[in-house]
């Protein structure tokens, strides 16, 4: 079974790159998964030179000037140097190198060109951190993006956060259920409502819906009770939502395949993630019932759709319990097809492993449930006893 470490440039720089890339080869994976463009975040890091590590949107290599020259949206730079070298020292070692993209991510990128960035059906750009990906520019953006990680010689190019994202307000002292945080971050934006609009959804009238619920929520009507289903939405909101969200899908589709055909024209291939599992598992590795492959939908994502367009699917196994992490390896397999592949991400320690033994565990169910390959999440951020669990969870 394939295998590999997610690792992030700021560890390499921390704690070097021979010596990084040689623990790394002791864990017994196939390869490293490295951040070639990655989001800001402020990351506890129990091994490296800081212990509190900041990470800043941006691409860690230098941009093909024939990629952006015509763009607008253009990544910051980050370490521009942190892919020199590091292919050779890889290979020196037979470890495989796969870049880690995060697309529509970017808080710096949705600061400085707000209207890129989604709009809900108040007409708030509150979010922007989340570039729609129905806007024209963002996805020449994320094709140029693509293209230049290709460029780079990685042996595949891994798509992160290609797709819609969930609501995360950081205060909101009126109770929100889970339809009604799903309603309200719904992007309205003309991109998103003319494709729908092409595809006989009246995107009006779901955009009228969706603030009439939430707009009566926030003057005091109880929130919906219940899971997020198709079934429920129909009920919640009416068929134009749910239509609504079918039209979501087909954009995020379309977006894949332009990108995914762009890294094939440079000679690689795109591993297309799926978060949902993570949306579900984040905080404490107890994801709601329903199987991540069949909630994707929410966030856009059609993996029936998505498995015409690639071979190589990575999802978040972001649990505690083995059954569960295969449960979900099958469920999404039974989606795509089971000529494709299927990655998943475990975490090696907390909040979702309290041991070895369950970190084994999980392996193996991935592996029973037909899985291609298990990466580790991540390098920077496990303890080194943590990490120490996955040359045992790999015999
Ligand atoms: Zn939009």
């Amino acid at each position: 079974m394939d295998s590999s470490l997610y690792v992030l440039v700021e560890d390499l720089r921390g704690e070097g790159v021979e010596k990084v890339l040689d623990r790394v080869r002791g864990y017994g994976v196939a390869g490293i998964t490295v951040g070639a463009v990655h989001h800001e975040s402020r990351d506890i890091t129990p091994h490296g030179l800081s212990k509190l590590t900041l990470r800043h949107d941006g691409a860690h290599f230098d941009l093909p000037g024939d990629l952006f020259a015509e763009l607008r949206l253009v990544p910051p730079a980050g370490y521009t140097d942190a892919f020199d070298g590091l292919l050779d020292a890889c290979r020196a070692r037979g470890l495989k190198v796969h870049g880690r993209t995060v697309f529509l991510r970017n808080g710096t990128l949705g600061a400085q060109h707000p209207d890129v960035s989604v709009r809900n059906c108040f007409g708030d750009r509150g979010f922007p951190t989340d570039l729609c990906p129905a806007h024209p520019e963002v996805r020449q953006y994320a094709v140029a993006l693509a293209r230049s990680v290709a460029r780079l010689g990685v042996d595949s190019v891994v798509a992160e956060g290609l797709h819609y994202r969930p609501l995360k307000a950081e205060r909101s002292f009126v109770p929100l259920g889970p339809m009604d945080a799903y309603l309200m971050a719904l992007c309205f934006c003309d991109f998103c409502m003319a494709r729908a609009s092409d595809l006989g959804v009246d995107a009006g009238m779901a955009r009228e819906e969706c603030a009439r619920i939430v707009g009566g929520l926030l003057e005091g009507d109880a929130p919906a009770e219940g899971e997020v289903t198709r079934a429920a939405l129909t009920a919640y909101a009416g068929p134009d939502v749910v239509g609504y969200a079918r039209a979501r899908c087909a954009t995020v589709t379309s977006l894949v395949s332009q990108v995914a055909d762009a890294v094939a024209s440079e000679g690689s291939r795109l591993v297309f993630v799926d978060p949902t599992g993570a949306v579900k598992g984040y905080r404490d590795g107890l994801p709601s019932p329903v199987l991540a492959a069949y909630d994707g939908w929410q966030l856009g994502v059609d993996p029936v759709a998505l498995s015409d367009l690639m071979l190589s699917f990575t999802v978040l196994a972001y649990a505690r319990d083995a059954t569960r992490v295969a449960d979900d390896v099958d469920a999404y397999l039974r989606s795509v097809g089971k000529d494709r592949q299927v990655r998943a991400v475990l975490r090696p320690g907390y909040p979702d492993s309290d041991s070895a033994d369950r970190l084994t565990a999980k392996v193996h169910g991935a592996r029973a449930a037909g899985a291609h390959a298990v990466d580790f999440y991540a390098y920077g951020l496990a303890s080194h006893p943590v990490l120490d669990r996955i040359p045992h969870a790999l015999s």
